[in-house]
Order: C-alpha cells, then structure tokens, then sequence
C-alpha cells in the first residue's frame, strides 16, 4: 500500500493517545478521525454496511497509514537501540 506510506509519512497527526487524524488521499482540506481499529471515512463505514456480521474486519488507507505511523515510531522511541 503505497497510499498509506505517503500518508503515513505526511498526512497523519496524533491527537491523543490512539487518536489520530489522518489527512484524505482525494481532498486536501479534509481530515478523518482514526483509532487504531475503526475510522470514519465513508469507505470503512461501508464496509460494515456490505459485510456487515461476517466477522471480518474493515480496512481502510487511514487506518493502514496510522498503523505504519505507529510502527515508525515505535522505532524512535524508547526501549530501541538503534542510535544515531
Ligand atoms: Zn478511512
């Protein structure tokens, strides 16, 4: 998902603690409010709607961005070894 890295690197700010707001592929000025397993874009709204009681779990280009930003910077952070 190549969407998702760019957005990951550009497009997603942190709230709070696992509340994000993740910038739209298609329109600049808006924004969509993500957790880290739900979002309120219409795509993963419909998904529930079309999948709806088949246990399987949404996804969208939001959550996957907000799922590489956390990886990212599990990096930096503490507990890692990694130095510069
Ligand atoms: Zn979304």
């Amino acid at each position: 998902m190549r969407k998702a890295k760019a957005l990951a690197k550009n497009g997603v700010v942190q709230i709070e603690d696992g509340l994000y707001q993740v910038k739209s592929l298609t329109n600049p000025f808006k924004s969509y409010m993500v957790t880290s397993d739900s979002c309120d874009c219409e795509g993963f709204r419909n998904f529930y709607k079309f999948h709806h009681g088949k246990d399987l779990k949404a996804n969208c280009s939001h959550l996957e961005a907000v799922r590489i930003f956390k990886a990212n910077h599990k990096k930096t952070g503490k507990g890692t070894t990694t130095r510069k």
